[in-house]
């Protein structure tokens, strides 16, 4: 049984980058908007690692790259926010590691074209629109558990509290919200499918982030990329900052879920041996690992994730960019976008669509 009641013109569900775009826009137009996010923190996907002492960012959990000169969508938001990129470092040459058993080759490899970082990662990005956010909107720790139309309002229930509002925007997973929400009506047969078919882009990965005190690497020549038939890691990267520092590496864990979850103590020791093989012995004392599984994180990834094989994302039905409960219901995930979908650039572009339909400004 609920025992608080509020209410609001438009509950956000999820305070990842979509439902942080929607909330501001909705903001800006003068409507009043609750922001509930399961999670104890803001940033869904978007994470990084803080040193414990500075809180400055030392890493990417989540996504790190975008495309300047492809995602227009990220340029805007960037200017909007005062961010700025710069170029994925990729001077010098790729470590070929083949496992312990045989030579570790290096050679000059060609870095994509417009690959770049955002100075502060994508997680300035959260960090800047949180901080835009009048307080009271976003309230973190409150899954909701269910949403019930009527004729007149919609209420969201979460376990303790019900929000009566007239739109509501759900900018959780599409998998997650199909599974973890009951829908009262129920959801219709096709929008019901295209929710449960869409694979949350990156749900299944790991990745690993390891710190230095410097990046030796640099000096050595080699660009911090490796590309692993061996593993754990199938590939890595430099995701130091703009400026060397803090130094450090991130790669995506080639090992299955199921290794993974029962086996993370090697997992980290199997990442430096790695290291150590293809960069040398300095990559034995790193002041940092930490891997990121994001598999294990039921917010983000569902049981049928897990259970599929990753595919690269595709742009879904048009029934995920409707509206749905007569006009009352809109998807922000960045998976339900036409353009980029299931990366950065797609979660903002579907929050900004999905407070557009909410505002009555697009049909
Ligand atoms: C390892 C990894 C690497 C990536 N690399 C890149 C990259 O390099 N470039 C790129 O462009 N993209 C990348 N991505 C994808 C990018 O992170 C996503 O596109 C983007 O962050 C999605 O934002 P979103 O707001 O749509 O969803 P999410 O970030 O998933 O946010 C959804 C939010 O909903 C919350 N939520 C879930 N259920 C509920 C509930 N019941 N009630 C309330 N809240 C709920 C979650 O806790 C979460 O905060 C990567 C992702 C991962 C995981």
């Amino acid at each position: 049984m609920s025992n608080e009641s509020t209410s609001a013109d438009v509950v956000v569900i999820g305070a990842g980058l979509s439902g942080l775009v929607a909330a501001t826009l909705v903001l800006e137009q003068g409507r009043s908007v609750v922001l509930l996010e399961a999670s104890d923190r803001p940033g869904g996907r978007v994470r990084s690692l803080h040193d414990a002492d500075t809180g400055t960012v030392l890493g990417d959990l989540g996504p790190t790259w975008v495309w300047p000169p492809y995602q227009p969508v990220v340029i805007e938001w960037l200017q909007r926010l005062g961010l700025h990129t710069f170029p994925q470092f990729e001077t010098g040459r790729a470590a070929l590691d083949y496992g312990p058993e045989a030579p570790v080759q290096f050679q000059t490899v060609p870095g994509q074209h417009g690959i770049a970082r955002i100075a502060g990662g994508p997680q300035a990005l959260i960090d800047a629109l949180v901080a835009k956010l009048p307080a009271g909107i976003l309230s973190t720790g409150v899954a909701v558990t269910a949403i019930r139309a009527g004729d007149e309002e919609i209420v969201v229930e979460t376990s303790g509290t019900t929000c009566r509002a007239d739109q509501v925007i759900v900018a959780a997973p599409l998998r997650v919200a199909e599974h973890a929400i009951n829908w009262s009506p129920a959801l219709g047969d096709d929008l019901f499918r295209a929710l449960k078919e869409t694979p949350t882009w990156m749900s299944v990965h790991a990745k690993a982030l390891i710190v230095y005190p410097s990046a030796f690497w640099r000096q050595a020549g080699l660009s911090g990329r490796i590309a692993s038939r061996a593993g754990p890691l199938a590939e890595a990267h430099d995701v130091s900052g703009q400026d060397g520092t803090p130094a450090a590496l991130f790669g995506f864990v080639g090992w299955p879920h199921e290794m993974r979850a029962v086996n993370k103590d090697r997992l980290e020791t199997d990442i430096i041996a790695q290291l150590v093989r293809c960069l040398g012995e300095a990559a034995a004392q790193p002041t940092h690992i930490h891997v990121e599984d994001w598999a294990a994180n039921d917010l983000i990834c569902t049981p049928r994730d897990r259970a599929e094989a990753m595919k690269h994302p595709d742009t879904g039905p048009d029934v995920l960019r409707q509206t749905h409960m007569q006009g009352r219901v809109a998807f922000a995930a960045a998976e339900t976008s036409k353009i980029s979908p299931g990366l950065i650039e797609g979660a903002l572009a579907a929050g900004m669509r999905a407070a557009g339909q909410v505002l009555g400004s697009q049909p």
